[in-house]
């Protein structure tokens, strides 16, 4: 396992787990992350494997993914894919094989028969709208099933068919025998089987029945030697039925269930149902585009693994839901990449330069630090006499709010080279500056003019025979509303529409073409990027803009 910048910090469930440690009640912490393999892993899971991973970490412990795969109509095995690579890439190893849930579908039948041999489970013939009925609501305590007193014998036979398919999907269930006046709601003879009649991504069409999540999770844990099983809130009025199942079956561990508040972040949905959809719809490329909050599109954009995992652990552990601001995180990105990103230029908006005093065929080989701080080396800046600058950085009419950038008669630093003077510009048909001339004023590579009328701007700039042609797509957040999921509204209706542009033909340094794939920079003055980790090649450079250099959202 890979250490992070911060490790994660303590919290109640640190707390306990130590005293648990201390007082001898384990010997050995063993936590696990269970996802469902029914889409991809978002930022509330990066919270959850930080959380669980990091408990194993800090008190020498083992962490297992488990795939909790009990609903094959949902589930995918590119998910299953996917969220290994994710769990990998932010620097977590789980203990042993990967497991999964279905492995142990042969113990969990083994278990629902010695519930119904101890009087504990029933098959029930009640229609879903029957049941629910039944089943009463929070202030209505529930009827008895007329199918509760069946006996075991009867109840093993009919167990027997529905798992030789014997029934169609949705003729009967397997409950639990509790008590259906419970006041919670999830004690009233809460299902243990249901039959499916699909095939399953591991154990194909060997089953047709299959346990829910409420009977399968803890036992899962049982079996794994789970001694913290840590979800989330919404499970917290689930811990009775989960107490009740390891009570009641002969499981060969007690673990214990512990809850703490979802992560959830504004401007963006954090549901995998929504995920999905957003994909579904193609409202963006795929569930790793660069706009989705998921671990693979926040990769994609260029978010590291370091940062996701530093703001992770600067968030509590807590009993409460919060809703985390989105600059929070971006703080994070931003401090990691301006800590380790290389500098580089590359010019969205080109204007070409032409500096008359150069020769044409003028090439001058500058270099420039890769890196303020860090040794990172030197990259090389070929200096000719056609240059690019950002259309922005050209204005026709000097003003006291241009002052800098470049306007005729006045000076401009080209950033990490000379200082050039514009001498006058062209313009096309539509009345759109496409050409500057300038002069380079001598001497000043590094050092102010000689005869001190010193440049106030430094703008960056590309070699126009020199530099390479590159796709940017410049992101921005998916939504424009704070909370696109918790007003009336649609999310769908929230989208920002300005989400993704993208540019193609921008003007990129020339080393640039060479990065590989996924690595980040900051393109001066612009931003920070990431060479796309599939569409980039030294033939055709695509960056995915990361984040700009200063939040401009807050406030706002
Ligand atoms: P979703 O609602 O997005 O589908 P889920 O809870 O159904 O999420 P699971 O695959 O069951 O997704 O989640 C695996 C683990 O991750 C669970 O322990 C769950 O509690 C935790 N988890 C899911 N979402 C969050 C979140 N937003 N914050 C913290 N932990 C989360
Ligand atoms: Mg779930």
């Amino acid at each position: 396992m890979t250490t992070s910048d911060t490790a994660a910090p303590s919290n109640f469930i640190s707390t306990i787990v130590e005293q648990d440690l201390s007082e001898g009640r384990i010997e050995k912490v063993v936590t696990r992350f269970p996802p469902e393999p029914n889409g991809y892993l978002h930022i509330g899971h990066a919270k959850a494997i930080c959380v669980n991973f990091g408990l194993a970490e800090q008190f020498g412990g083992a962490c297992n993914l488990r795939f909790d795969d009990t609903n094959p109509e949902k589930e995918e095995q590119e998910y299953v894919n996917a969220i290994q690579d994710d769990v990998r890439w932010l620097g977590f190893q789980w203990d042993g094989a990967v497991r999964y849930a279905s492995d142990y579908f042969d113990t969990f039948y083994q278990w629902a028969l010695h519930l119904i041999n101890t009087g504990k489970a029933y098959v029930c013939d009640l229609s879903p709208e029957q049941a629910s009925e039944y089943r009463g609501w929070a202030t209505k305590p529930g009827k008895d099933s007329p199918y509760r007193e069946r006996s075991a014998e009867e109840n093993l036979a009919l167990f027997e068919q529905m798992k030789n398919g014997e029934f169609d999907e949705g003729a009967c269930v397997l409950r639990a025998k509790i008590d259906m006046a419970s006041p919670n709601m999830n004690l009233r003879d809460p299902i243990l089987y249901r039959i499916r009649k699909e095939s399953h991504h591991q154990t194909g069409d060997k089953w047709c029945i299959y346990p829910s999540y409420d009977f399968a999770h803890g036992q899962e844990d049982a079996i794994e030697g789970v001694t913290h099983s840590i979800c989330t809130l919404e499970f917290a009025d689930h811990r009775p039925l989960y107490e009740w199942f390891i009570d009641n079956l002969p499981v060969p561990a007690t673990p214990r269930q512990y809850e703490f508040g979802r992560l959830n972040l504004n401007y963006t949905v954090t549901s995998k149902r929504k995920l999905k959809k957003l994909v579904d719809e193609a409202v963006v490329n795929g569930w790793d585009d660069p706009r989705m909050p998921t671990i693979s599109g926040m990769r994609r954009r260029g978010y590291s693994a370091t940062a996701l995992r530093n703001f992770c652990n600067s968030l509590a552990v807590s009993k409460t839901d919060g809703v985390v601001d989105m600059a929070q995180l971006e703080f994070f990105i931003r401090d990691d990449l301006n800590k380790t990103a290389p500098r580089a230029m590359a010019v969205l908006n080109p204007l070409k330069v032409e500096i008359t005093n150069l020769d044409k065929d003028h090439l001058e080989e500058l270099t420039a630090p890769a890196h303020p701080d860090l040794d990172l080396g030197e990259r090389v800046l070929p200096f000719t006499r056609e240059i690019y600058i950002d259309q922005e950085d050209f204005k026709e009419e000097y003003s006291k709010k241009f002052k800098k950038k470049l306007t005729p008669g006045k000076r401009i630093r080209l950033r990490n080279a000379y200082v050039i003077q514009a001498d006058e510009y062209e313009k096309d048909a539509e009345g759109n500056v496409v050409l500057v001339k300038a002069s380079l004023v001598p001497n000043t590579l590094g050092v102010d003019p000689e005869d001190g009328d010193k440049p106030k701007g430094v703008v960056h700039w590309v070699s126009a025979s020199h530099g390479q042609q590159a796709t940017v797509r410049v992101y921005d957040r998916l939504f424009m509303h704070e909370a696109p999921d918790r007003g009336d509204g649609d999310f769908m209706d929230q989208l920002n529409p300005q989400s993704l542009v993208t540019v193609e033909q921008c003007w990129i340094e020339p080393g640039l073409a060479e990065a590989a794939p996924e690595s980040g920079f900051q393109f001066e003055r612009e931003g920070y990027f990431v060479a796309d980790r599939y569409d980039h090649s030294s033939d055709h450079p695509v960056f995915n803009k990361t984040i700009g250099l200063r939040d401009t959202w807050t406030n706002k």
